[in-house]
């Protein structure tokens, strides 16, 4: 508030971060927002990878095709967030951050929903899910899969 004015003003929600699509990643957030959760592999060795990027960082070749993956993969490692370090995570704290390793092989960090951060374990079986953000922007995120 102030000193010229008794009413403070309306105050803009605080809305989370979004990536923002570069030239690598440009064709894994357009697939996102079609509900396909694709990763880049290696033409030459098979490698899947991720985050996007133009050399494979086991061969080191140029060469690579989207390929859709299942989606599924476990919790590789995980942190529990106690602290908000950006303003728009403030209500969810706590929450976990989890290194996903995808069945196909690449890690990715995301959350996992649908369960407490304290019940959250390493090796726990998660699917992915696609979830709306700001922007259009769809977000990997997972969940405990069904049957684990
Ligand atoms: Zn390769």
């Amino acid at each position: 508030m102030n000193s010229t004015s008794p009413v403070a003003k309306p105050v803009p929600p605080v809305t989370k971060p979004v990536p923002i699509p570069n030239e690598d990643s440009q064709a894994f957030w357009d697939a996102a927002k079609r509900g396909v959760f694709l990763v880049q592999q290696c033409t030459e060795c098979g490698a899947h990878r991720f985050p996007p990027q133009a050399i494979c960082t086991e061969c080191s070749s140029l060469a690579s095709e989207w390929k859709p993956v299942s989606g599924k993969g476990k919790v590789w490692s995980y942190v529990v967030f106690h602290r908000a370090y950006h303003p728009a995570f403030k209500e969810e704290i706590p929450y976990a951050v989890a290194c996903i390793e995808l069945d196909e092989g690449p890690r990715l960090l995301a959350n996992v929903r649908g369960i407490a951060p304290d019940k959250l374990r390493c090796e726990m079986r998660v699917e992915a899910i696609l979830e709306d953000a700001a922007d259009g922007v769809r977000i990997p995120n997972f969940r405990i899969a069904e049957g684990a």
